[in-house]
């Protein structure tokens, strides 16, 4: 089936409408993979559109096309990410019942108390919403930073009252600290803080003994282990005696003997690991829990009064749907997860006749990347032009003749051979025309035909079982490249820095037949500003399909921007870690984000936070916008003066100038 290009599409929009009757919506649902890692959010109605579910699937569902038209109304431009902030409520509502069935089957003593690693995602609308759907579990922070502090201690109200002393909720207290961070989360305790403590390195042990003694008040203290179990997760140096955080069971061994010096061993309460993030294989953590909870019981013998054990974070997400040890997926679901840490700590408690412990995780990933989508246009396409010459000339080179007739020749027993011999006759063509051999109309006749040889070798291969290795590489070679208004280095950093998977698709279109196979590429001028790694079953793929991006009919004129048909792509479960990794790569900004929340009725914007403007962007880098708006201004008198430009063509320069300054950095959309 090879259409040829678009104006061939045209001619052959009939023969279209019948193949988009074709295809049906489960043929997308399969294609993408969306009940895989979409499931029970995601899905696809009988219009083709992606619809949510933030209440999973206890209903209420809104279309995602609807919502974006409805938001781009609202002259919120592309690209836009839209945050669920029910989806968030929902996968803290799991975890915490994944823990209580969990707790309920093995008949664990103790309870589950979780704690939201602030570095997942810092954004203020989102720490709050999840410290507000946290309180019936008594949900609480953890800080991996000062600033982090900072925000955990502002944004968990503490508690106060008679009978609980402190709030129940934990301030787990990571990462390096100085004198002005220990000192801070201590005071925090007189507020009503229940902050912990965690002892990561070796050396902070005397500086927290020293300022608990100055203000008199006892801490509460954790520490961070260093297990030897090997972690898989994306950072991979976060186990290990080399791993920086963390100490040794010497070095354990060696903060008891102090504790217990100073007659402060009563303070230490907890015991924390973090075997990395995106877990993939459940077993590594099925070992990491049978080395700590070996490390938690000695520690209760040896006399301290401990209390929690902290499991880090490490439960991974399943990006590309497959359910298996992929680094890009896991497999073992939440529930497994939850039973084989309560398992694990329930029998060496047994065994050693120690106290069942309150257990602590610090699940960053698993809570928050269901909850963010982000939308972005496609803004062109570039398809490489496979239709052989019309006629070939008599006097034609006869490397030319050659080509041609290999293009006639090929069939489904000789492709592999033609592919070879295409690939060496144009090689040697370019030979030829560097040399001066070859005219400029005879090389465009060699290109044209290479690929349409190409062409015809892929079409064959699609139907192949096995296709060769060296000829599996042309889906790639001949992808089409689909130019989307978005920076990869500012929405999805994860995705070229540690070339983290995550599903794209179409929100929309999803009963027609998608025709083309692309890679994206981002409004970067960096080559690095691409993607052309997409999820797949096995493995990953190098191309991703998508449909015919539809260009008016008024083919004479360039097209009015109103009159090409939008076409949207989502890239899902982007909520954990993006937004803060992203950067300002060729100054592309913040880009706009809106919060919807269900209601009873359908659903409702909850707030917008604007991206950045191009003034801001520039003031980021040291650039006051008035500066340069004043210099452009000079410069246009100078020119006007020295009769270069009129006066219109000044005032019209100065005008977009001043504009665009206060404009998203991205490109807008209002006609061309
Ligand atoms: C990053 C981090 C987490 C969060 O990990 P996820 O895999 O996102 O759940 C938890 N604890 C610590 C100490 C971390 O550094």
């Amino acid at each position: 089936m090879g259409l040829e290009s678009l104006l061939d599409e045209k001619k052959e929009g009939k023969k279209l409408k019948k193949l988009a009757a074709n295809w049906s919506i489960e043929e997308s649902e399969n294609l993408y993979r969306i009940s895989g890692w979409g499931d029970p959010y995601f899905a696809i109605n009988a219009a083709g559109h992606i619809t949510v579910s933030p209440h999973g699937d206890r209903g209420g569902s809104l279309d995602l096309l609807e919502l974006v038209e409805s938001l781009r109304k609202r002259k919120l431009g592309m690209p836009l990410l839209i945050r669920f902030s029910d989806i968030l409520a929902d996968r803290l509502e799991r975890l915490n019942s994944c823990f209580a069935k969990a707790i309920a089957r093995y008949k664990y003593p103790g309870t589950y108390q979780g704690v939201y690693p602030i570095k997942c995602n810092q954004q203020r609308h989102l720490v709050e919403a999840l410290v507000n759907y946290g309180k019936p579990y008594q949900f609480g922070l953890e800080a991996g930073s000062k600033p982090e502090l900072m925000i955990a201690l502002a944004t968990l109200p503490p508690q106060l009252d008679r009978n609980e002393k402190a709030s129940r909720s934990l301030i787990i207290c990571n990462g390096y600290k100085d004198r002005e961070y220990l000192e801070t989360a201590l005071l925090a305790k007189r507020l009503g803080h229940r902050a912990i403590i965690v002892i990561d390195q070796p050396r902070e042990l005397d500086w927290i003994l020293h300022i608990s003694q100055q203000l008199g008040i006892k801490p509460l203290l954790g520490i961070r282990a260093k297990l030897s179990t090997k972690g898989e997760g994306q950072d991979r140096t976060a186990v290990g005696d080399r791993a920086k955080f963390g100490l040794t069971v010497p070095e354990i061994l060696a903060v008891v003997n102090r504790l217990e010096a100073v007659d402060r061993l009563d303070c230490l309460k907890l015991l924390h690991f973090h075997v990395g993030s995106q877990i993939s294989n459940i077993t590594v953590i099925k070992e990491a829990m049978r080395e700590a909870s070996q490390i938690y019981v000695q520690l209760a013998k040896l006399g301290a009064k401990m209390r929690y054990l902290n499991v880090g974070g490490g439960l991974a997400v399943d990006y590309d749907g497959s359910n298996t040890n992929f680094p890009a997926s896991k497999n073992y679901n939440m529930q497994n997860y939850a039973n084989d840490i309560v398992a694990a700590i329930q029998e060496a408690c047994e065994q050693a006749n120690v106290n069942a412990p309150t257990l602590i995780s610090e699940s960053g990933r698993a809570i928050a990347a269901h909850q963010s989508v982000l939308v972005f246009d496609v803004l062109g396409t570039n398809h490489i032009r496979h239709t052989p010459p019309e006629a070939l000339g008599k006097k034609d080179h006869t490397i030319v003749q050659n080509l041609w007739e290999a293009y006639q020749g090929i069939n489904p027993s000789n492709y592999q051979e033609a592919y070879h011999d295409a690939v060496q006759l144009k090689e040697e063509a370019i030979s030829l025309f560097n040399f001066g051999y070859l005219s400029l109309t005879e090389r465009a006749k060699v290109e044209q035909l290479y690929w349409a040889c190409c062409r015809k070798i892929l079409n064959i291969t699609r139907n192949q079982d096995f296709v060769p290795e060296d000829v599996q590489d042309l889906e790639k070679l001949m992808a089409s490249i689909y130019y989307v208004n978005l920076s990869v280095f500012q929405s999805a950093p994860e995705s070229w820095s540690l070339n983290q998977l995550f599903p794209i698709m179409p929100i929309h279109r999803l009963n027609e037949e998608p025709r083309q196979r692309a890679i994206l590429a981002d409004l970067t001028c960096d080559s690095d500003g691409k993607i052309d790694r997409f999820i797949d079953l096995r493995d990953v793929k190098s191309c991703l399909e998508l449909h015919d991006f539809r260009i008016p009919e008024t083919h004479a004129k360039t097209p009015k921007t109103e009159e090409i048909e939008p076409y949207y792509l989502g890239m899902f479960l982007v909520g954990a870690y993006q937004e803060i990794m992203g950067n300002l790569h060729n100054l592309f900004g913040d880009i706009n984000v809106v919060h919807i929340a269900m209601t009873p009725h359908g659903y409702q914007i909850e707030s917008v936070v604007k991206g950045d403007t191009m003034n801001e962007v520039l003031s980021y880098v040291q650039y006051d916008a008035e500066d340069l708006l004043e210099r452009m201004r000079r410069y246009s008198e100078k020119a006007l003066a020295d009769d270069h430009i009129t006066l219109e063509e000044s005032q019209r320069l100065l005008q977009d100038y001043e504009q665009s300054l206060r404009r998203y950095t991205y490109l807008v959309d209002d006609g061309l």
